[in-house]
């Protein structure tokens, strides 16, 4: 379909297809190329202009579509009350379990008209909305000639809203009523962007955070569980390897200081890790000791104590636990509490502390 259905009249109105006289009476131009127009209004071919001339160029149609989106745009902005789209959108945070959503649904109240521009070329604004509970909200406005499909919601200062629909049939283009019709009956309406300052967006955000808030101190509370109930094993290992040379003492010690400071003054021993957070201590068979640590990016992580690796770590571990991120060098816990769980059942000892320096001494002394 690409035949003009529209012109404009010597005073600058437009005129559908089958609001003008038959012919060269039709006394409308071309939009686009200012040439004189033709009514063809046969029973054979759909009604359309054609130049005079004939030297139509695709820039004429592109012209006809221009004016009956303009067209739509003067009824849109006609109305003193605009019944805009329910919002819908769901607002994802990423935390150390994952991700939490929130699904949001509610309707905004239109307020009023805050300033526009008809002739808003495609693409642009072509008004601002003032909502009821104080957002703002642009409106843009377009036809198409493909099939309307649901676009992504964001969250912005400003909200989006578009406007987008099909360019009517030929059949439909005769009048500026019917194509009115047409289009308010396929307009499809959507937020693109729901304006950030929404009660509703505000309430999901501080739920949000408090869930973050939660989480955080479930994690705390388990691993002190842990090490709470590690401690009577703990003990007994201690009073068994106090006579001995203590399985926590480094065997070497390179780049660990054995008497003083800790991870602090030694380097990047853990890395990536949140400054202050808990260290854990696993004791698997074979000697072999893991730290899980918190990192600064919320991930909680695995690791051989630092300055004893043991040749093949890196496939020690049962996918329950984690899995092996050779970027970080390191276990990645995808799922912090299976992962916690697997560890612990794997271990024969579990201990928990704030620094390195707390388990190269003597392990039983808390
Ligand atoms: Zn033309």
């Amino acid at each position: 379909m690409s035949e003009i259905f529209a012109g404009v009249t010597t005073s600058g109105e437009t005129r559908l297809i089958g609001e003008v006289a038959q012919g060269a009476a039709c006394g409308c131009f071309c939009r686009a190329c200012g040439s004189p127009l033709v009514a063809k209004q046969g029973d054979v071919l759909s009604w359309h202009f054609a130049h005079v001339a004939k030297q139509e160029n695709p820039e004429c149609y592109v012209g006809a579509l221009n004016l009956i989106r303009r067209l739509a745009i003067e009824d849109i902005l006609g109305n003193a009350v605009l019944n805009l789209p329910e919002c819908h959108v769901t607002i994802r945070r990423r935390s150390g379990l994952g991700h939490s959503d929130a699904k949001l649904v509610w309707q905004p109240e239109f307020e009023r008209w805050v300033d526009f521009s008809m002739d808003a070329p495609k693409g642009a604004t072509v008004a601002r909305i003032r909502l009821v509970d104080g957002g703002v909200a642009e409106l843009s406005v377009e036809a198409t000639e493909s099939s309307i499909s649901a676009l992504p919601v964001a969250v912005g200062d400003t909200g989006m809203i578009a406007c987008r629909f099909p360019i009517p049939a030929p059949q439909h283009l005769r009048t500026f009523e019917a194509a009115m019709a047409q289009i308010r009956a396929t307009a499809a309406w959507q937020w693109i962007r729901v304006p950030a300052g929404a009660a509703q967006v505000r309430h999901a955000i501080e739920q949000l955070d408090a869930q973050d808030r939660l989480e955080a101190a479930r994690i705390d509370k388990l691993a002190h569980q842990r090490a709470v109930e590690a401690g009577s094993r703990w003990a007994g290992i201690a009073k068994r390897n106090r006579a001995g040379e203590a399985f926590l003492r480094p065997r070497q010690a390179p780049g660990i200081p054995p008497t003083s400071g800790g991870e602090e003054g030694a380097g990047d021993l853990l890395p990536g890790r949140s400054p202050g957070c808990t260290l854990t201590f696993y004791k698997l068979p074979g000697e072999k000791l893991w730290v899980r640590y918190m990192r600064a990016d919320k991930r909680y992580v695995v690791i051989p104590f630092p300055g004893h690796p043991w040749v093949g770590w890196e496939n020690d571990l049962p996918p329950a636990v984690g899995r092996y991120d050779p970027e970080l060098q390191a276990y990645v816990l995808d799922d912090v509490f299976r992962g916690m769980e697997a560890l612990a059942e794997l271990s024969s000892t579990v201990k928990s502390g704030r620094s390195l320096a707390e388990f190269i001494s003597d392990p039983c002394q808390d």
